[in-house]
């Protein structure tokens, strides 16, 4: 079918609205949030009703016509645009965005899928309740992209990624039928879990309409500290202490380097150090409590007495504004590198006892090719998730993606090695499908795709995403 026809169907099935062609309006939608990719859709729609949904996906899938599901386009691996030109039509979710319910007594809270992050959040909030996966993307991501993505971010630690968040699903499938997998019941051991399937799963699978997610009564208040470290394995040596007083309490500890300082200082983002000396690692702590701030703060620096020769300096900030400062600065660091120019990331998890030596390791693999190129690894520490960056300097610019290929290996051959992921939270999309078929078990890649043209035989739904079949 050709495109004229497709929008001329669309628009029958949406009351000629909510749908867009002209290629000035869908930049936003073709472009991926790092600006890697930019194919033109043949349209973008954003249906209002279920309803909708299922008669497109119906519709496409009669024609063979490829479909991406959207949410806030902000993923980081491609997932969310198309991969080639008038190839596929962009179902963006923003218009379902209301919040069903939320239901005290059971602590939980029905949205639909495109509700952003930020929005359920707060909504949680004024109702004295607590969502808390945490990502900067906040404001512009949404619940379904969350799901789709099994987005985990600086909360994981303690409250997990959103599978351990989800509690219930309805999705519409590739033939326009739809599942509803939406038992409130945290035990409900009845057959396998269809729900988990969606989650983490790119939308290859099926558009997630609405959801019924977790929430928890809000935390009394918050306790934030920034420790300092002349290396890596003593900031990391010291939080797997202070993880074992305080396993209840740790909600987010993020490993910072040096080097964030002097960039956000370098950039303006932060007038100066936080602390007097220079120091090579940085812990920043976040403990949420269900009891007096201060009868914590004590038990804290109790055990920090016991660990004083641990640690180098410590700071507790002592107003709203100064923990703000702190969690500000975690934010802007990722924009102050951007701006030292091209950089590549990585997004790894290890076990903990085995990250320093492969910090140390594969720096010296990197610093062989270039000594100027500078590391950058920072991120979830709790969860062993770092985001192990590097800034590329401009001499090397020339043979940038050779060059990104040659350290995706590098890096990725060494998180084998430690037994690590090569993806952590933020999935596989296009960026990572080579890694994906090299680094993950065959087996459940096979397993994988018998699932894929069991439930989306036609491949309509997201296809080139995760695996090519
Ligand atoms: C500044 C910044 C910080 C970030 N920090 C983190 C972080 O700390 N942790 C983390 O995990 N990620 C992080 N991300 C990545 C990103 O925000 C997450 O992957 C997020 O969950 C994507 O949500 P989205 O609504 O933008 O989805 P999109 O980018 O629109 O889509 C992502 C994937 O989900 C699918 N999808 C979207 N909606 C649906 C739906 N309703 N049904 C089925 N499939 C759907 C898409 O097809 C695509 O495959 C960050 C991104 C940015 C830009």
């Amino acid at each position: 079918m050709n495109k004229e026809k497709i929008v001329k169907n669309l628009n029958k099935i949406l009351n000629n609205k909510n749908i867009i062609y002209d290629n000035l309006e869908l930049d936003k939608y073709n472009k991926d949030w790092r600006g890697f990719f930019n194919f033109k859709c043949i349209c973008a729609i954003f249906p209002e009703t279920k309803e909708e949904i299922e008669k497109i996906v119906l519709f496409c899938n009669k024609n063979d016509i490829k479909i991406i599901p959207q949410g806030g386009n902000t993923s980081l691996t491609g997932s969310s645009v198309p991969t080639k030109d008038n190839y596929e039509i962009i179902l963006n979710l923003k218009k379902l965005n209301k919040i069903i319910k939320l239901d005290k007594q059971n602590e939980l809270i029905e949205v639909e899928s495109g509700v952003t992050l930020d929005s359920v959040k707060e909504y949680a909030d004024k109702n004295n309740f607590y969502f808390p996966i945490s990502l900067t993307s906040s404001g512009s991501c949404q619940i379904g992209g969350n799901i789709a993505t099994n987005a985990g971010g600086i909360n994981a630690l303690k409250y997990g990624s959103m599978i351990e968040n989800v509690r219930g699903l309805s999705v519409i499938l590739a033939d326009g039928s739809n599942i509803e997998c939406m038992s409130p019941m945290k035990k409900n051991n009845t057959g396998y879990n269809i729900k988990n399937l969606f989650i983490g799963s790119e939308g290859t699978l099926g558009i997630i309409y609405k959801c019924l997610l977790k929430i928890y009564p809000k935390p009394k208040d918050y306790f934030h500290c920034m420790i300092a470290f002349n290396s890596i394995p003593n900031n990391i040596n010291f939080f797997i202490m202070i993880r074992n007083f305080f396993v209840e309490q740790i909600e987010s500890a993020e490993i910072i380097p040096k080097i964030a300082i002097d960039l956000t200082i370098k950039h303006g983002y932060l007038k100066k150090s936080f602390f007097n000396n220079q120091y090579e690692s940085f812990l920043l702590l976040k403990f949420s409590l269900y009891e007096e701030k201060e009868n914590f703060e004590k038990l804290f620096i109790e055990k920090l007495v016991t660990l004083t020769h641990k640690y180098e300096d410590l700071i507790i900030p002592k107003s709203i504004n100064q923990e703000n400062n702190l969690w500000k600065f975690r934010d802007d660091l990722v924009e102050s590198y951007k701006l030292e120019g091209k950089y590549i990331t990585n997004d790894i998890s290890l076990p903990l006892d085995k990250m320093s030596e492969f910090i140390e390791k594969t720096s010296k693999e990197i610093k062989k090719i270039d000594s100027n190129i500078r590391i950058y690894p920072f991120g979830h520490l709790g969860d062993g998730n770092i985001h192990f960056n590097m800034i590329i300097p401009k001499n090397l610019n020339n043979d940038f993606d050779f060059l990104r290929d040659r350290i995706y290996k590098i890096v990725n051959d060494s998180v084998f090695s430690f037994g690590g992921s090569f993806s952590a939270e933020h999935g596989i999309g296009i960026i990572k499908k080579n890694s994906f078929e090299k680094y993950k078990d065959k087996n459940e890649i096979a397993i994988m795709k018998k699932i894929k043209i069991s439930l989306d035989p036609k491949n309509i739904m997201n296809p080139g995403k995760i695996f090519n079949l």
